[in-house]
């Protein structure tokens, strides 16, 4: 118990977290390029924001939420996403008050009572953007491009990226109506979540993974087919601007968030090697979110790409940079009485941003060296007995062989003449 973690949960250990920061370093080049900056809200909230933001009829809310009651008897969740914590956020501190739209981003872990299996995860990481204040169909494409540009930027490219129009207030009743006289009679066909979803939210059968739920949905209305002016227009004006940036799509009329405050474009972005967990990525506006929050209305947008289904991806396609482990200089004190000087030296190089290592461990010379090797390091400065005597060190060239005695000061000198070359 006590040497193994919670269930569903992934330590990143050292050989991975670069991987982890150059993925995190590839969506903060492209969010601070498009103006896009960074919030760092907390990873738990009070679960009411999570039933209002989610909503109480979602998967997320019913089955997944990493809920408890603290100290001061207040019921807390650990975020199982983040776009209800960000419009929290916003309206909080009155971001509504800076130039309009808000454009935000973060990265950070995420909490689910899922069931764990390749690319699902309690606890796993999004990389996720909300544009808030903005109601033109250009932010929905401005979004949808920093998600397709991360994805090309990492060279993922059998990506599909998926989308829809689930409509308005205005335009979904009627649709909805439509759903339900086309799901009425086959009702007894439906599995047991699909029949209590037969009331509350209907829409939602139509993204039902249950294999007869979809044979059977796959012949219901399409939303696009129902919509109003107002959304009719935005979704065509959407995909040509998706058409102006080439971005290719595909219309899926099963994709769907069926709460009241998702409007219009819907989004999802699939890489199929992934197989069962392929999603990466999934969005959309929520005109309704900031008043549903208790703010005035106020349109919004969003994606949240899941990092760990990424990583498995960029695994996958041999996509990831090599680990560069190198250093510029290991100190190899030779005896004993020479680690106050090399300790010295080391920090001293360190404080002139040399990226350096010494030994710990009182290895032999033949150790220290083949662990120098090992980084590999560019330098080695060996320190024995003649050494501390005249005050110097013997700086060897790995790549050369060549090594000379030296005074400490000149060290940096070399190094950075050598770095040049
Ligand atoms: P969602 O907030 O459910 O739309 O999820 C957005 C993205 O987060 C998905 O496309 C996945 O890539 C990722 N994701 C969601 N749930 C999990 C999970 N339990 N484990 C790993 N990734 C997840």
């Amino acid at each position: 118990m006590l040497t193994t973690g919670p269930r569903g949960t992934k330590d990143i250990l050292p050989d991975l977290s670069s991987h982890w920061r150059y993925i995190e370093s590839i969506a903060r080049d492209i969010c601070n390029r498009s103006v896009y900056q960074e919030i760092r809200t907390p990873i738990f909230e009070h679960t009411e924001l999570f039933l209002r933001g989610i909503g109480e009829t979602t998967d997320i809310v019913e089955k997944e939420m990493y809920t408890f009651i603290d100290r001061g008897k207040r019921s807390i969740t650990l975020r199982p996403e983040n776009t209800a914590a960000v419009v929290r956020s916003y309206l909080e501190h009155k971001l509504y008050a800076d130039l309009q739209p808000s454009k935000l981003y973060y990265i950070g872990p995420m909490f689910r009572y899922d069931r764990p299996q390749a690319g699902r995860y309690r606890q796993f990481h999004q990389f996720g953007v909300e544009a808030i204040g903005a109601k033109g169909p250009v932010i929905d494409a401005e979004i949808i491009s920093l998600a397709v540009l991360f994805f090309r930027k990492l060279g993922l490219n059998e990506l599909m990226l998926y989308i829809n129009s689930v409509g308005c207030p205005k335009c979904r009743p009627v649709y909805r109506t439509q759903l339900k006289d086309f799901f009425h009679e086959k009702l007894s066909f439906l599995c047991e979540d699909c029949q209590s979803r037969f009331e509350r939210n209907p829409m939602r059968i139509l993204d039902c993974k249950n294999d007869k739920c979809a044979e059977i949905s796959n012949n219901a209305p399409h939303m696009v087919e129902s919509l109003c002016e107002d959304c009719s227009t935005h979704f065509s004006q959407l995909k040509q601007l998706l058409t102006a940036a080439q971005i290719d799509y595909i219309i899926n009329p099963r994709l769907v968030r069926g709460l009241d405050y998702y409007t219009k474009t819907a989004f999802e972005i699939q890489y199929p090697p992934l197989g069962a967990q392929s999603a990466v990525c999934g969005g959309g506006r929520y005109d309704g979110l900031v008043a549903e929050c208790g703010g005035q209305p106020t349109p919004g947008i969003g994606f949240a790409i899941g990092l760990e289904r990424v990583l498995l991806a960029l695994e996958k396609q041999k996509l990831l940079p090599e680990v560069n482990t190198a250093i510029d200089v290991f100190v190899a004190p030779l005896i004993g009485a020479a680690q106050a000087m090399a300790f010295g030296l080391l920090v001293k190089l360190r404080e002139q941003g040399v990226t350096c290592d010494m030994d710990y461990m009182e290895r032999s010379l033949k150790a220290q060296m083949k662990y120098a090797n090992k980084y590999p390091a560019k330098y080695v400065a060996l320190i024995g007995e003649d050494e501390i005597a005249q005050g110097k060190v013997m700086f060897k060239n790995m790549a050369t062989g060549e090594q000379q005695l030296t005074d400490s000061k000149d060290i940096i000198r070399m190094i950075k003449e050598g770095m040049e070359k």
